[in-house]
């Protein structure tokens, strides 16, 4: 076979309307901002990435950066280089670029989908196979108010659209948002259930204090209570044996799944292709989970029908996904980019069955959320 060869990479930043503002700990948010990417082989396939974050104080890139870095530092390394020699290419781009996690996912997930467009098979398969054909996704109540989301989570649950949830807390004082996801939880009993994220803003104290009571509101986890580096709080908690605790912003890399595995600090493990760095760290910090005992969450980073369908066809490769995911960002986005987006249906979303990545891009809606100011 000829060297298949990378010829050129494309990034513009769009910018796409949600259906509703989003509340996180730090930021609420009323669009989406995604850096797209395109690779370029000799063979004339191009390959699709998508980058983006919940924010930059989710992790310190945007997508601002993740361009910056893609084109300046990234593109170099990378053009003339053999496309199939894809761990070689991870380990040096590892080599000359510290850091940049969502970046390097974003070449990755481009690189990926020119292969298998290539060799004319679905993602999944370049990373193992198909282990599961649909994932349950969780959606996230963050309308503002518990009778809100206690409403929403209700209408989701009767019309069969989606059957449990996660709420975002930490803009408010600790002990106030413990007492807000009680009641919703209260408010679901019997219908459905919740996992808190307070996205790291909770101390080890007042999250203690809570642990009966998030175990006596039937509350399915823990997630992320306290900031990443606290990693023996997280221990602490886990320790107590209430509510199964997950670690999301404090399990990033391989080397973060090794040491929280080691040290006993969480039941489950949040997975989320752009925080390791890529589907096939991913998959390496899944192996971790197994080998652990740790049970294993398909988290987004809020991607469009791109960055799920990578999400999809990762998280569907693996054994361990025991609590599904959330990967409702398609179903969150009030438009997309791509021709058809992924379908969430009854609670579940299916893994496409296309080449590569298995969507494609509609040029006219790229122009239409192009930012103006690259
Ligand atoms: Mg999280």
């Amino acid at each position: 076979m000829q060297k298949l060869t990378i010829k050129r990479l494309i990034t513009e930043l769009v910018d796409i309307p949600i259906k509703r503002p989003h509340q996180f700990s730090a930021i609420k948010v009323s669009s989406k901002s995604f850096v797209l990417l395109r690779v370029e082989l000799s063979n004339g396939v191009t390959g699709i990435g998508e980058g983006t974050t919940p924010g930059i104080f989710w992790n310190g890139e945007s997508v601002e950066t993740m361009k910056l870095v893609i084109d300046q530092y990234a593109a170099p390394f990378l053009l003339e280089e053999n496309a199939t020699h894809l761990e070689t290419l991870l380990q040096k781009l590892n080599r000359q670029i510290r850091g940049n996690a969502f970046a390097k996912a974003t070449i990755e997930m481009a690189l990926l989908d020119a292969l298998g467009k290539t060799y004319d098979v679905p993602v999944h398969q370049l990373l193992g196979g198909l282990h599961q054909e649909k994932i349950p996704v969780r959606w996230a109540l963050a309308s503002g108010t518990p009778e809100g989301d206690i409403e929403e989570a209700k209408n989701a649950v009767a019309s069969g659209q989606y059957a449990n949830f996660k709420t975002k807390s930490g803009k408010e004082a600790p002990d106030d948002d413990a007492k807000r996801s009680i009641r919703i939880a209260e408010g679901i009993k019997g219908h459905s259930s919740i996992g808190i994220d307070p996205n790291g803003s909770w101390d080890r104290m007042t999250t203690m204090k809570w642990m009966d009571d998030f175990f006596a509101a039937g509350i399915d986890f823990l997630e992320q209570p306290l900031p990443p580096h606290d990693i023996e709080g997280l221990a602490r908690l886990a320790a107590m044996k209430k509510v199964p605790i997950m670690a999301d912003e404090s399990v990033a890399s391989i080397q973060d799944a090794m040491r929280i595995a080691k040290t006993n600090a969480a039941d489950i493990f949040s997975l989320k292709i752009h925080k390791a760095g890529g589907m096939k760290n991913t998959v390496k910090v899944a192996g971790i989970a197994e080998a652990a005992g740790i049970a294993c969450f398909g988290g987004t980073s809020l991607e469009s029908s791109i960055g799920t369908a990578a999400c999809v066809h990762t998280y569907s490769s693996i054994p361990n996904l025991d609590y599904g995911s959330e990967l409702f960002g398609p179903d969150w986005l009030a438009d997309e980019i791509v021709k058809e987006p992924l379908v969430l249906k009854d609670g579940y979303i299916h893994v496409p069955v296309q080449a590569g990545l298995g969507v494609e891009l509609d040029e006219e809606k790229v122009s239409l959320y192009r930012r103006k100011e690259q």
